[in-house]
C-alpha cells in the first residue's frame, strides 16, 4: 500500500512484545518505510571498528546507555545520509567559543556535522542555535526508528531536529508476555526459534532438521527478563509523557502481535494515506 504523507513514527515497546515483528509487517505493507535501529547502527560501528564504535563498545557489552550526544549525531547523520532530512540556510560559523567549548576533537567536519553541533549546544535560553533542519515531505522519506529516543533528552533534541508525526506506545501483558518467553526454545547452531504452544518441534526438545538439543536462552529466563521488563518501564515513563504532552503519542494493546497488526495497519492508513 502506497503511502499518502512522510510517516515519521517512533515505535516504543518493551522487550518480549512484538516491535521486531510489527516493524517487519509495516515494512511489508507499506514499502516506502524503512526502519532505522539505534542498537543496529551501534554493532554495525562496532564491527567496523569505527572512532564512535570503538568508543562505545564498553557501555554496549555492560548494557549501559551510550551518551545522549552521541546517539542524536548518530541518528541525525543517518537522516541527513539518506536524504530525509536537509541543512537550509548559511552553514553555522564555528567561534572560537564554541570550538573551544566543543573540544578540540569535536570539531565538525562537515555542514550536516556542524547543524547538529549548533542544536545540541543551544541549550541555553541565549543559545544561538542554526535553523533546524527541513524535513521532506515526500511519501519515500517515512522511516520507524527503533531504540531511539531512549530518553526524554534525546526525544527533546530529536524535536529539533524533525518532526516526528506519530509514536506508537505496543503494550502487551508482563504476565502473556513473560508466558511466551518460557515456552520459548532456540536451537543455537541455527537460531531456529520453537513454540510448546504454538510452533512445537517434531520431537519434544530437538530441533526439526537437525534433531540436536533445544535450549532456552540465559536472558529468555523468568528474573532477568522481570529485570529487563521493569528497567523498560522505568525508563519509558518520561518518554511517553514527552510525547503525550505534544499529542502525538498512540497506544496500542493486545495479547498477541496478530492481534496488534491489523490496529497498527489502520491507524497507519488513517494517518498517512487516507
Ligand atoms: P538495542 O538493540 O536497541 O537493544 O540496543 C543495544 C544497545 O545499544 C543498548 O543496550 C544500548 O547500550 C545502546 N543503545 C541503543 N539505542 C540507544 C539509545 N537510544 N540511547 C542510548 N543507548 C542506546
Amino acid at each position: 500500500m502506497r503511502l499518502r504523507r512522510a510517516a515519521r513514527v517512533i515505535l516504543i515497546g518493551a522487550p518480549g512484545v512484538g516491535k521486531g515483528t510489527q516493524s517487519e509487517r509495516l515494512l511489508r505493507r507499506f514499502p516506502q518505510l524503512q526502519s532505522i535501529s539505534s542498537g543496529d547502527l551501534l554493532r554495525q560501528n562496532v564491527k567496523d571498528r569505527t572512532p564512535l564504535g570503538i568508543k562505545v563498545e564498553s557501555t554496549m557489552k555492560a548494557g549501559g546507555l551510550v551518551s545522549d550526544d552521541l546517539m542524536v549525531r548518530l541518528v541525525s547523520n543517518e537522516l541527513f545520509k539518506r536524504g530525509w532530512i536537509k541543512g537550509q540556510g548559511p552553514p553555522p560559523v564555528m567561534t572560537l567559543a564554541s570550538a573551544s567549548a566543543a573540544g578540540p576533537d569535536a570539531l565538525p567536519t562537515s555542514p550536516e556535522e556542524s547543524i547538529i553541533d549548533s542544536i545540541l549546544n543551544a541549550a541555553g535560553p541565549r543559545g544561538d542555535a542554526h535553523p533546524p533542519p527541513e524535513a521532506s515531505e515526500c511519501p519515500s522519506a517515512s522511516f520507524l526508528l527503533d531504540g531511539f529516543p531512549r530518553t526524554a533528552a534525546q526525544a527533546a533534541t530529536l524535536d529539533r531536529i524533525v518532526p516526528i508525526n506519530l509514536v506508537v506506545s505496543i503494550k502487551t501483558p508482563v504476565e502473556v508476555i513473560m508466558e511466551r518467553i518460557a515456552s520459548r526454545w532456540v536451537h543455537e547452531p541455527s537460531g531456529r526459534i520453537y513454540n510448546t504452544t504454538f510452533n512445537k518441534p517434531k520431537v519434544a526438545g530437538r530441533d526439526d532438521v537437525t534433531g540436536e538439543p533445544l535450549i532456552q536462552r540465559p536472558d529468555d529466563s523468568a528474573e532477568v527478563f522481570r529485570a529487563r521488563f521493569d528497567k523498560f518501564e522505568e525508563t519509558s515513563r518520561p518518554l511517553l509523557e514527552h510525547y503525550g504532552a505534544r499529542g502525538v503519542l498512540w497506544e496500542v494493546s493486545g495479547m498477541s502481535s496478530d492481534e496488534i497488526s491489523p490496529e497498527l495497519f489502520r491507524r497507519f492508513e488513517e494517518e498517512f494515506v487516507n
